[in-house]
């Protein structure tokens, strides 16, 4: 556990928040809010406390100075929206432009910072740029669990420079992934979907370490499925990854993980929501034809291997969810883990969106938003912006 907000004395300090605004842009416009809304409970927190709320992102890859495209301006007033109170906007993240509007904030007030990543001194972690950042600030909160998995100047280097304590979105993340991973309650299963296993070759050997058992579906299945021998025709596969597949099923060996695989799926001569389908055993699909979905038959037996489990792990959806033709194996599954009792913890943008889709985010245990972070935890990996901060 780290140190929480609420062991710091916040009344007329000024709290420099590392939050993660990394938002999609469009327009001019903040097109999901999900992430500015993920740190509202700390801003409010800490504004109820009467703090002067310094908040700094990053946003975008600049490359190596300012842009006006990746300016904070529309997250800025987004945020100002949903707080129902002015946020202002520091021209820089550094410098005298910026002490002069964290000067002018009263207790209980927000500024934010513009983008961290104007200067090329925040990826590097440079000392110099850290200082320069901490001379805003008296206490430093760590709510961006989503850029925790970067050592740079804002989530790493400041936290060595000001008393520091990790913020409440960080402290959920933090929390909800060590609940599933560290000693989970058991039988614990792990869900693994998507589009390729080289993204997650890490990930599938820790879960095959940790699980009870072990569900592979999607284009990783498929995968797996190749590497037993199945001709999956035209369905995308990686023939490369045989070898890791075959890892990941020694280490499931070892460790006494059931490994299930699909084996029947929704199958077409292309990914459009219009083409011509079937459901077929995965042994039988047509040649020059795709598998875009698991099957029923691969559903019934995933809910039977998840029967009494009591912590699950889901990363990456069943099939092409994006497509509707394509969505139903991966809803089935979204419908028999809200159903389930375990406390299930998705992970993974795509997870995330298709547990939305399916109306069931309100049963999951946590929904994971770190993209890069949040499989970087579950690797196994220390995460700096973690290892920096106090512990309890
Ligand atoms: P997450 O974001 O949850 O980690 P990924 O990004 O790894 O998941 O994978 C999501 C992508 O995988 C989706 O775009 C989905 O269309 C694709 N996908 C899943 N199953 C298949 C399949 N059988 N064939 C092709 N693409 C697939
Ligand atoms: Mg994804």
């Amino acid at each position: 556990m780290k140190r929480g907000l609420d062991r710091l004395a916040v009344l007329g300090q000024r709290v420099f928040v590392r939050v993660d605004f990394n938002v999609p842009l469009k327009d001019g416009k903040v097109r999901d809010d999900t992430r500015i809304r993920a740190a509202l409970p700390t801003i409010d927190a800490l504004r109820r406390g009467g703090a002067r709320v310094v908040l700094a992102t990053h946003l975008g890859h600049p490359k190596g100075g300012p842009d006006p495209q990746l300016s904070l301006a529309p997250v800025a007033a987004r945020l100002s929206e949903l707080l129902g109170a002015p946020v202002a906007l520091a021209p820089d993240s550094v410098g005298p432009a910026a002490e002069a509007v964290v000067e002018g904030l009263a207790n209980g007030a927000v500024a934010l910072l513009e983008n961290t990543r104007f200067y090329p001194q925040e990826e590097q972690n440079d000392p110099a740029h850290a200082a320069r950042l901490a001379k805003l600030a008296d206490l430093y909160v760590n709510d961006a669990f989503g850029a925790a998995h970067r050592a740079h100047a804002s989530t790493e280097g400041i936290a060595r420079l000001l008393p520091s304590a990790a913020g409440l979105h960080m402290a959920a993340e933090l929390s909800a992934l060590e609940r599933a991973l560290a000693d989970p309650v058991r039988p614990f299963a792990a869900i693994i979907g998507g589009a390729k296993a080289s993204d997650k070759i890490e990930v599938l050997k820790r879960l095959a370490s940790l699980a009870d058992v072990l569900l592979i579906g999607g284009g990783m299945g498929n995968t797996f499925l190749h590497a037993r021998g199945v001709n999956l025709q035209a369905s995308l596969l990686e023939p490369d990854l045989v070898e890791t597949a075959r890892d990941v099923d020694e280490i499931a060996a070892r460790a006494h993980c059931r490994v299930v695989l699909p084996v029947d799926g929704v199958v077409a001569a292309e990914a459009s929501a219009g083409a011509e389908r079937r459901t077929v055993p995965v042994s039988e699909i047509p040649p020059g034809w795709r598998i875009l979905d698991v099957g029923p038959r691969t559903t019934a037996a995933y809910g039977e291997a998840l029967q009494g489990v009591k912590t699950v792990l889901w990363n990456g959806p069943m099939g092409v969810y994006e497509l509707a033709p394509f969505a139903e194996g991966t809803n089935r599954l979204a419908r028999l883990l809200a159903e389930s009792g375990a406390f299930v913890v998705v992970g993974g943008g795509d997870a995330v969106a298709a547990v939305q889709a399916a109306g069931v985010a309100d049963k999951m245990g946590h929904l994971s938003t770190g993209g890069g972070a949040t499989l970087e935890f579950v690797e196994g990996k220390i995460l700096p912006g973690v290892a920096v901060l106090p512990d309890a």
